[in-house]
């Protein structure tokens, strides 16, 4: 018999929940808070009670909205609310309200950026529905119940089974959550569990001219990017295995199954044979009115869209000519691209603002432990010191000490809050001295007396080919020190060297 190698292909679809950063719960008005004691964001709503009725939160629908036109989904004019069967102590109704055959959002897709460049993946939908309540083991003996996160409002995205490596999934879980938090439609922290990553995962294995399905197995409640990965190989490797062990390791004759991820040892094992949707018993929920988007409404939200950050890095590079570690650095977070963009409106020039904004206004920032647009300084501010470094007016090596005062003078000034502040770069680099010296005169002296202090040095400068450069470059240095840091270097390396072919 002949036999080729098994080939195998990996297939990905991933339904990820994103809790979405409204103040209150999807259903009623209890505050959505990590920090409370257990139980005190409850009311007979979230708690199930009998005879209570929800109401829907218009902010969680309008942010469900923005993700979806974002993810270029249709948005559903007419949507409903359909009750999803299952008992668990963290949900004391025994269903939790969601949408099941009209979500509002459908058939969008997202581009994430790849080695082979944009890949497509396509979103089959994303609905809205509530959160459940926690149940906490760290009491021996007992099960706790949290029931503060029970009703906070979820979207749940699902897409094609279009991924196809953990590589991938990884990307495409990382952009995500980029493209979530830039819309503001969710705080995004992973370490709170605001996106929750379940990856559906099966082979098709081509041998000796046949295809092979192995059963999916959907990976429960992934909270980090890592773990995202990790399952995924983990789940390619095994099932690989099986198959070629059991050659009835195959859909059909093996069931779907749900399996968790073990983190500390970085394997996933089997929890149950995975529910159909007929196991939930879905029915319309009674309590809830559906809701009509109107077309008005949608064309205000998609106008105020804003630009999604794969799309400005993008932009960044192309149309201003930015490198792309520094796009990356800047559009990664939307305030500080924010920012950047009204320096550059506001006169800088982006060859000098790009370069300043990385090297001097995010080093600031990183070494206060705070965003750049949180240090206070306005974009017009920093504009002008990329302007008079542009100019000449203070040399590069000033600019860092500029900046700095800059910052403390805000702080002092109390202008941090209102962002509207900060002296003017101009008139602090003359009080400060800064003031690059262009006068040649002046300059010219400087050079001269270094000259006359530093004759080894010149006598190597002019007989030794070896030492030539390294001596100029050091009366260089010699002059601007000199000169307290005044002096334009540039000038200053002109007069170095008429002076030495004089000599
Ligand atoms: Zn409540
Ligand atoms: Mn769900």
């Amino acid at each position: 018999m002949v036999t080729s190698t098994p080939r195998a292909r990996t297939i990905v679809g991933l339904e990820i929940h994103v809790q979405l950063a409204t103040r209150t719960k999807m259903f009623c008005g209890c505050a959505v808070r990590t920090d409370a004691p257990p139980n005190s964001c409850v009311c007979p709503v979230c708690l199930g009670h009998p005879g209570s009725l929800p109401v829907i939160n218009r902010r969680a629908v309008e942010f469900a909205v923005r993700a979806g036109l974002a993810l270029n989904c249709t948005i559903a004019t007419f949507t409903k609310w359909d009750r999803k069967s299952y008992y668990y102590p963290d949900m004391p109704k025994n269903y939790q309200i969601s949408q099941y055959d009209l979500p509002i959002c459908a058939k969008g897709h997202f581009d994430i950026p790849t080695s082979d460049g944009p890949k497509r993946v396509r979103i089959r939908r994303a609905h809205l529905e509530e959160d459940a309540g926690k149940n906490l083991h760290d009491v021996p003996g007992c099960t706790l119940v949290d029931l503060n996160r029970a009703g906070t409002p979820l979207l749940e995205i699902v897409t094609e089974p279009d991924i196809a490596s953990a590589e991938e999934a990884y990307t495409f879980a990382t952009e995500l959550q980029r493209l979530m938090v830039h819309l503001g439609v969710s705080e995004g922290i992973m370490q709170r569990g605001h996106m929750r990553f379940e990856p559906n995962v099966n082979l098709l294995i081509e041998h000796d001219g046949r295809e092979y399905r192995t059963p999916i197995s959907e990976v429960k409640n992934l909270n980090s990017f890592r773990s995202v990965r990790g399952a995924i190989a983990f789940e390619e490797a095994r099932q690989l295995e099986a198959w070629l062990e059991d050659r009835n390791y195959v859909m059909g004759s093996r069931p779907n199954e749900n399996r968790g991820w073990l983190d500390d040892r970085g394997v996933t094992e089997y929890q149950r044979v995975k529910e159909a949707a007929h196991d939930y018993r879905y029915f319309p929920d009674p309590d809830l009115v559906p809701v009509t988007i109107e077309p008005a409404w949608l064309d205000q939200l998609r106008a105020t869209l804003p630009e999604a950050p794969v799309a400005r890095r993008q932009r960044f590079v192309e149309t201003l000519g930015l490198s792309p570690k520094d796009a990356d650095t800047i559009a990664d977070h939307r305030p500080t691209a924010d920012l950047f963009e009204a320096v550059l409106a506001a006169g800088a020039r982006v060859e000098i603002a790009g370069k300043q904004f990385v090297n001097v206004w995010l080093t600031l920032a990183n070494s206060a432990g705070v965003s750049v647009d949180a240090l206070g300084v306005s974009p017009a501010a920093m504009a002008e010191l990329a302007v008079i470094t542009d100019e000449g007016v203070i040399n590069r090596s000033a600019v860092g000490q500029i900046a700095e005062a800059m910052v403390a003078e805000t702080r002092k000034q109390g202008n941090v809050e209102t962002g509207g502040g900060g002296p003017s770069p101009r008139a602090l680099a003359e009080s400060l001295g800064l003031v690059q010296v262009r006068d040649t005169g002046a300059t010219e002296a400087w050079v001269a007396e270094v000259f006359a202090r530093n004759e080894q040095a010149v006598r190597d400068a002019l007989a030794n080919p070896k030492k030539a450069a390294a001596a100029a470059g050091f009366l260089r240095g010699q002059v601007m020190k000199l000169s307290g840091g005044k002096a334009d270097p540039k000038l200053v390396g002109q007069l170095i060297e008429e002076r030495l072919r004089n000599s």
